[in-house]
């Protein structure tokens, strides 16, 4: 572990509210020492009141911001005499904490102060930098580890016993160091917790904690220095079969979850473990992992093994809540949040959101490291159950979660849009994403990298049948199966007589607008039908379905026969809970096929200016494709939730279709 400062970055900073902010992200930047909105830091300084006053204040790490990117208005300014004659009472709850720090902060508009914020108080120190750094929860959390972290720091740090975050941890802290601090402190080491650093320089209490935690490293090398051995290649699972475990898991959770595969070659080895049991089910390396992680992960993959993951989730929580929550405590969804497949070689990270996948994921990948490092020390050794249920069930951790607010419509479920690169496809992209789906847009053309961590373009030439076959395994696999599927690319040839049509002309519309769509429905049909809330298709058709034009023969004939596709569909797929339904736009000349000499050309011919062309229809309004697109979303959610088969005009009125 190296030092990151850069003195030249160090100078540009202004003040000491700036360079507690530069450093915090040095300490952000390496996943090592924190994950995902993991360790505090704070720094004392003064600020003037309205009276002109002048006050000392704890500038501290706000919740919600990551230290990775945090900046000055992330710290929260709370006074600083309030906090440190907090830590002298006998006892504070949780809920008069909160109260108090409300009270004292001098920002009403800033964050809730971190939860440590009491403890940053009471160090008499200018700056405070606090991690969960990986090499040191692997000495505390092996056996023998509080003699081995005493070897190893000897009284430069003060050793604190494991105790809950809050009020408790900080009361402590305070008392020892009260006790045992002397001129050559220059920390603590919180057992099965993380690391404190102080100094009156930010470099200083930076540098400490870099070269601290690389102290921790060299014991964990030394200890663990056998080669890694080879393992045998395994098949991964089926798109099919993860489909499957995708749906158990949600319906273990009761709502629809995400479900990403990591088989990389450490995930791999660390699986082949003989004792992958007895080191991945007792618990995480640090205790605020578990409201992302859950206490254990799942072993195995089929229905046994999720029934097993219950029933033991359960009893666990009946096992504790009345020592530590009560009847008022509610118990959240007993589904796992990882999954090992000794199998398959693979973990699979579980999450309503792209987001939490990935934060599981990266966080379980740190845990398999300390597990394996402090099982070479002597034995990998977590906290007790209680410990772990009283971090998962407090209060002040399950707000972190409520923080999100209600879930979008479509969160956890797993969109597929053809012809997404632009107008009606592209408009379905943005309705899905705003109700929350991970969307996979597909087209011919390519499109530009997705800026959305919920976007994922593929490009596929869906009049290739093979290419469709491997493109739907590829987009199943990225969250483990399918929700929804909207059917929107086609083709639209100027028009043509049927006297003048040649057989490649009528073979092309009807390979691209029937065909492909007839290839992908029946490539999607087991993911649909493994779809946790049912599956849900959308068929873009055409108001030339039941109102035809003269030279637009292979076109409306192709509608015509993709309509008749999907009422089949309809009727062979409800028994698997599938829902298909077909929307007939009209006049949709947003779409870049339109450009504005086709239009004045068109709008000419009919004898109208291209704003009567526009909105050319009873009820004399113009057809946008967001209106297409919010009208294939909602047809996918709960208002069209009884609904199949049905065929909507989105024309504006045309006296034809009426
Ligand atoms: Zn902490």
């Amino acid at each position: 572990m190296n030092s990151l400062w850069n003195e030249n970055e160090a100078a540009n900073c202004r003040n000491d509210l700036e360079l507690r902010a530069y450093s915090s992200r040095l300490l952000g930047q390496d996943k090592s020492l924190v994950l995902h909105g993991g360790g505090n830091t704070s720094v004392k300084g003064t600020r003037a009141n309205i009276f002109g006053e002048v006050e000392d204040v704890l500038f501290v790490k706000g919740s919600g911001w990551d230290l990775e990117t945090i900046q000055p208005r992330g710290f929260t300014p709370v006074r600083l005499s309030h906090l440190v004659r907090l830590a002298r009472l006998n006892s504070l709850t949780d809920m008069q904490m909160v109260n108090e720090f409300r009270a004292a902060t001098l920002d009403p508009a800033a964050p809730g102060p971190s939860v440590e914020a009491i403890l940053h108080a009471t160090i008499p120190f200018r700056f405070v930098d606090h991690t969960h750094a990986d090499a040191v929860v692997t000495l505390t959390n092996s056996s023998g580890g509080q003699a081995r972290i005493q070897d190893l720091y000897g009284d430069r740090l003060i050793v604190i016993p494991y105790l809950m975050p809050g009020f408790e941890l900080a009361q402590y802290c305070a008392r020892a160091f009260a006790r045992e601090a002397h001129a050559g402190t220059v920390g603590m080491v919180l057992m099965n917790h993380g690391i404190f650093t102080w100094a009156e320089e930010a470099r200083t209490s930076y540098e400490l904690m870099v070269s601290l935690v690389g102290e921790a490293e060299r014991v964990i090398a030394t200890a663990s220095r056998s080669a890694p051995s080879a393992v045998a290649a395994s098949e991964p699972m089926t798109p099919v079969e993860k489909a499957e475990l995708r749906r158990e898991i949600s319906s273990a959770a009761g709502f629809p979850v995400l479900v990403t595969s990591n088989r990389s070659a450490n995930v791999q080895r660390f699986l082949s473990r003989a004792d992958v049991t007895q080191l991945t089910q007792q618990g995480p390396a640090t205790p605020d992992h578990i409201i992302r992680t859950k206490r254990i992960p799942m072993l195995g993959t089929d229905k046994l093994a999720v029934d097993t993951y219950v029933a033991d989730y359960k009893r666990y929580f009946a096992d504790n809540v009345q020592a530590y929550g009560g009847d008022a405590v509610r118990m959240v969804d007993p589904a796992p949040r990882v999954v090992l497949d000794v199998n398959h070689g693979t973990l699979f990270a579980v999450g309503r959101t792209a987001k939490d996948c990935r934060i599981a994921n990266e966080i379980y990948e740190h845990t398999m490291r300390i597990q394996e490092n402090a099982e070479a020390l002597g034995g990998w050794r977590s906290l007790p159950q209680n410990r772990l249920f009283q971090v998962e069930y407090w209060d002040l951790e399950q707000a972190k979660l409520a923080l999100a607010g209600k879930p979008a419509l479509f969160t956890g479920e797993i969109a597929l849009v053809t012809g997404a690169a632009r107008g009606i496809g592209a408009a379905c992209v943005a309705s899905l994403l705003a109700r929350g789906a991970v969307v996979i847009g597909v087209d011919i053309a390519a499109q530009p990298a997705a800026t959305n961590a919920n976007y994922h373009p593929i490009i596929c030439d869906l009049a290739d049948d093979a290419a469709v076959d491997a493109m739907v395994s590829k987009a199943t696999a990225l969250f483990g199966g399918l929700d929804i599927l909207i059917l929107n690319a086609g083709i639209f040839p100027s028009g043509k007589a049927i006297a003048q049509m040649d057989a490649e002309f009528w073979r092309k519309v009807q390979t691209i607008n029937v065909d492909s769509n007839a290839a992908l429905m029946r490539c999607c049909h087991p993911f649909l039908a493994r779809a946790p809330q049912g599956g849900r298709v959308v068929v873009v058709g055409s108001k030339n379905v039941p109102a035809p034009g003269p030279g637009a023969a292979a076109y409306s004939a192709s509608k015509a026969a993709l309509t008749q596709l999907a009422r089949v569909a309809a009727m062979e797929w409800g028994v698997d809970h599938i829902r298909v339904n077909i929307i007939h736009p009209n006049a949709v000349f947003d779409t870049g096929l339109w450009t504005d000499d086709i239009l004045r050309s068109r709008a000419a011919s009919y004898g109208l200016t291209v704003e009567q062309y526009r909105k050319n229809n009873i009820l004399g309004v113009e057809i946008a494709s967001r209106d297409v697109a919010e009208l294939a979303a909602e047809m996918c959610g709960p208002i069209f939730a009884k609904t199949t088969g049905a065929q909507v005009p989105l024309d504006g009125g045309n006296d034809r279709v009426i």
